[in-house]
């Protein structure tokens, strides 16, 4: 994964202001993962560093668009992505289990965080489980598999136990 360290020395009693709108760790995060994710709108984040008297305090917004596949139609979704995030990365323990989930580094004076794998968590984090092309997706008929958006089929009048057989992969018998 791409990483982008931020120095967090000299940082202001009331915090400093960062945007990131690098586009690769995006790209890369989908590659690597395997996400069927395409660029829509330029995701972009701003987000404020307030040093913490054992840590570091970080308040953003992460905000763009994503091409991708709607759960339920497998036909292509935009999903909006505007996730406000709210983070403190402790300095205490920097050695023991916490370590491995922690975006910081030590320096030799003072602290650098991981800006790209931080986004890239609440990303993550701001994935629906379901994302639908729209909220009234219509999905495919489970039977014959027609996209019930764009046309109907004969399967609609089935009977309950038609709809729980051919939930379950089974026809029903002529
Ligand atoms: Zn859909
Ligand atoms: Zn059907």
């Amino acid at each position: 994964m791409t990483e982008h360290w931020i120095a967090l020395t000299d940082l202001p009693a009331h915090g400093r202001e960062f945007s990131f709108a690098d586009q690769e760790i995006w790209h890369e995060g989908w590659r690597s993962f395997g996400m069927d994710f395409a660029a829509h709108t330029p995701l972009e984040a701003v987000f404020t560093i307030t040093p913490q008297k054992d840590g570091f305090l970080i308040r953003g917004r992460l905000r763009g668009a994503v091409r991708t596949i709607c759960h339920r139609c497998a036909e292509e979704a935009v999903l909006v992505i505007d996730h406000v995030f709210d983070e403190f990365e402790a300095t205490t323990d920097m050695h023991g289990e916490d370590a491995e989930e922690s975006h910081l580094r030590p320096l030799d004076a003072g602290f650098a965080l991981d800006a790209a794998g931080m986004l890239w968590e609440q990303f993550v984090l701001a994935l629906p489980v379901q994302i639908l092309c729209s909220d009234s997706c219509q999905g495919l008929c489970p039977r014959c598999g027609v996209n019930k958006n764009h046309e109907s089929c004969q399967c609609t009048k089935e009977t309950p136990l038609a709809r729980a057989l051919a939930a379950r992969g089974f026809s029903t018998p002529k």
